[in-house]
This record gives C-alpha cells, sequence and structure tokens, in this order.
C-alpha cells in the first residue's frame, strides 16, 4: 500500500491508524482538510476484507465530507474514520478507547453516527469524549432525519428540472436509518416505492408499513422507476452499472455513490440527471454543524436550500455542457482555495453539551 501516493492524490492532511489490544480496536481516522474549519464526519464500522479497503473507504468518504461542508458553506472541515469489525473487537471497550483518542485531538475532528454505529456505541464514545454527536438528544434532533429531509429537497428540484410530475415511481437502496425516513416522506408525498435491502426482515417490514413493492437486492439499480435513490453503501454506479438503470434521476443518500467520475459522465451521457451525493446528503452535516458550532436550535432552513443548490448545479451543468458531478466539485472546491496548513483548531469553549 503506498500510503503517501493516496494522501498526495487527493491533498490529504493527515491519516491516523489507531490500535488498542486490550480492545481490539483498529481503525483509521483520515483527516482530509481542516481550511474552513475543525473536521467532522462520521464513524463507520465494518468488515473489510483488508486493510487497505478500509484506508481506501476513509480516504474517499473524508474527502467528500470537506466537499459536503465546503458546498453547504459550513465552518468546517471533512474527515472520517473506520473502524474494522472483526471477531475479536471488545465493542465497548473498544469505542471508549476511540472516544479518548478522538478527545485527544482536542477538537480537531468531531465524529458522528455512519453505517453500522448504533446508540450504545455513540454512548460509549461519549463517554471519554466531548466531540461526539451523541444521539437521541431531543435538542439535536434525529440526524439521519435531517439527512433525509435534505434528499427530498435534492430530489424535489430534479424532478422539477426533469420536467416530471404526477405518479412518480422511486427505487430505493437501503432502508436503514436514512432510507427508511426517505420512503416515509416520499411515501407521505404520493409517490410509489420499490424498496430492496440485504436485510429481507427489513425491507418486509418497511414495505409492509408503507406499502412498498419489494425486489432483490440485484435488482433494485435496473428497477423501472423515475428515481433511483441509492441509500447504501457508495460505488454503487459505475461504468458497469450505468447501462442498466432505467430512472431518468439518480439522488440518494450514500456517499460516494459514483465509483469513480467516469461513471457521472456515463450518467450525463445517456442523459440521466445525477443529483451529487454529497450535495443531497449533506442534510445530517448541517444539522450537527450548526448544532455543535453554531448553537442553532434549529436548521430547516438551511436544508431546504439544498433545493436551490442542486436546482444551480443542475443549471450549470447543462450550460457548461459538464456533468453536475463536475460543477459540484468545482463550487466545492472554489472555497478551498487557501494554502493548505495544520491550524491550530483546538475548540474555544465547550462543544455544545449534548
Ligand atoms: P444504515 O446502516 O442505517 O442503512 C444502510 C442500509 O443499507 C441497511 O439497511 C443495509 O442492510 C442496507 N444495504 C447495505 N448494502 C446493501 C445492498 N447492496 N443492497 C441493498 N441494501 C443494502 O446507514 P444509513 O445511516 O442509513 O446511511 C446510508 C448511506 O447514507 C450511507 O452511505 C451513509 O454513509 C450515507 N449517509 C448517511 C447519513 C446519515 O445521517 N445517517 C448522512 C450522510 C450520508
Amino acid at each position: 500500500m503506498e500510503m503517501f501516493q493516496r494522501l498526495v492524490e487527493h491533498d490529504h492532511e493527515q491519516v491516523i491508524a489507531f490500535n488498542n489490544n486490550a480492545s481490539g480496536l483498529r481503525g483509521f481516522l483520515a483527516i482530509h482538510d481542516t481550511t474552513l474549519g475543525s473536521a467532522f464526519g462520521g464513524v463507520r464500522i465494518w468488515r473489510y476484507e483488508n486493510d487497505a479497503a478500509a484506508l481506501t473507504d476513509a480516504l474517499r468518504l473524508s474527502r467528500a465530507m470537506t466537499y459536503k461542508a465546503s458546498l453547504a458553506e459550513l465552518p468546517c472541515g471533512g474527515g472520517k474514520t473506520v473502524i474494522l469489525l472483526h471477531d475479536g473487537l471488545r465493542r465497548q471497550e473498544a469505542f471508549a478507547d476511540f472516544g479518548c483518542m478522538v478527545e485527544s485531538l482536542s477538537g480537531r475532528y468531531f465524529c458522528a453516527r455512519d453505517v453500522g454505529i448504533a446508540d450504545a456505541d455513540l454512548a460509549a464514545i461519549a463517554s471519554t469524549t466531548r466531540f461526539v454527536a451523541l444521539e437521541p438528544s431531543p435538542d439535536l434532533g434525529d440526524v439521519s432525519e435531517h439527512t433525509a429531509i435534505g434528499v427530498w429537497h435534492g430530489m424535489r428540484a430534479c424532478l422539477e428540472f426533469a420536467g416530471i410530475s404526477g405518479k412518480i415511481r422511486v427505487a430505493i437502496q437501503g432502508v436503514g436509518s436514512v432510507g427508511l425516513l426517505l420512503a416515509r416522506i416520499l411515501r407521505r408525498e404520493g409517490f410509489d416505492l420499490i424498496l430492496a435491502d440485504i436485510d429481507p426482515a427489513r425491507v418486509a417490514r418497511v414495505a409492509g408499513e408503507l406499502g412498498a413493492q419489494v425486489v432483490r437486492a440485484d435488482e433494485i439499480l435496473s428497477a423501472n422507476c423515475d428515481v433511483l435513490a441509492p441509500c447504501a453503501l457508495g460505488g454503487v454506479i459505475s461504468l458497469n452499472t450505468v447501462p442498466g438503470i432505467q430512472a431518468r434521476i439518480v439522488c440518494g443518500s450514500a456517499n460516494n455513490i459514483l465509483a469513480g467520475p467516469d461513471a457521472g459522465a456515463a450518467m450525463a451521457h445517456r442523459g440521466i440527471i445525477y443529483a451529487p451525493d454529497y450535495l443531497v446528503n449533506a442534510g445530517g452535516l448541517i444539522r450537527g454543524a450548526e448544532y455543535f458550532m453554531l448553537g442553532r436550535s434549529e436548521s430547516m432552513t438551511s436544508i431546504a436550500k439544498i433545493y436551490d443548490r442542486t436546482r444551480r448545479v443542475l443549471d450549470l451543468a447543462r450550460d457548461r455542457g459538464i456533468s453536475p458531478a463536475a460543477v459540484a466539485d468545482d463550487l466545492a472546491e472554489s472555497r478551498l482555495k487557501r494554502p493548505k496548513r495544520f491550524s491550530n483548531l483546538t475548540w474555544r469553549g465547550n462543544p455544545k453539551q449534548n
């Protein structure tokens, strides 16, 4: 694994590989960019094939967080943690150890929930650090719900841009925290739903609640629908999967939906409207940053701006003849054009307590 080659490629600031033999805690914290402020980013726990795959995930996800914060005009940068799930992991101790590591960074990194993280894990992290978005919290609200609402605003903008109205069918890949809440919003709006999840019990439960159709996990990307909403893991839209997509719009919560930039170009070539993932899934980050950094009691007005930003990105993409993904990258990078340095990001004052 050519570690520094990887860091140079996308100008990552720092990677911490952490380990604790007693608890079995192992993982990577990638801090991509703190030009705009402390690095915000979730903690993911996953059974990776090998260390290189885990590092790749942390690097890609942390970079997406920087772009997400920049495009959402937030005073924070991007980071991400991946923790290796393995049989020797003593979960509660490991998350408490991880919190100690986060605390030792004095606010340079602020973490939240991502894939695989349960309430008990967050509580264990919060037992040893202030720099975590502890949920559930009535004041903060449900972060995943804020994310789902943001995706809905982005989807509205795409539908309007495409001139699609009437009986709309949305296929959702993954009905976990965000996918479920998005499905509920769409059902309330009168949309028809097609759902898939690798957890059969979960998808059956959600389909029963919402009266939705279920398809196999390997069928959802090519489902007959107007909108495809990937809300599971990243990398699902690739040169292999683009030809099978029937949807006119791809708009979901998953981070790093595109396997690579060529997938964005391939969708544009086929006339599929793509809502850049870090643009439309920023609702949770907006809520977290506004609550913890700016002390705001609510963030719905800020999250609604995802609608305007999505319209702007789609309009610019059409006018410039490039993909929405490329436009979003340009806009995000325009706020980051300052020489990077390791600023003193010691949190001034106390982070708002959960
Ligand atoms: P989650 O773990 O609660 O849900 C993910 C769901 O996807 C699970 O039900 C899982 O069984 C399912 N799944 C996994 N692989 C699948 C596959 N191949 N086909 C179908 N289903 C599959 O996670 P979440 O918090 O809902 O996050 C979903 C995505 O949104 C992730 O990519 C995450 O990084 C991103 N995201 C989440 C938030 C948030 O606020 N939770 C914010 C921004 C981005």
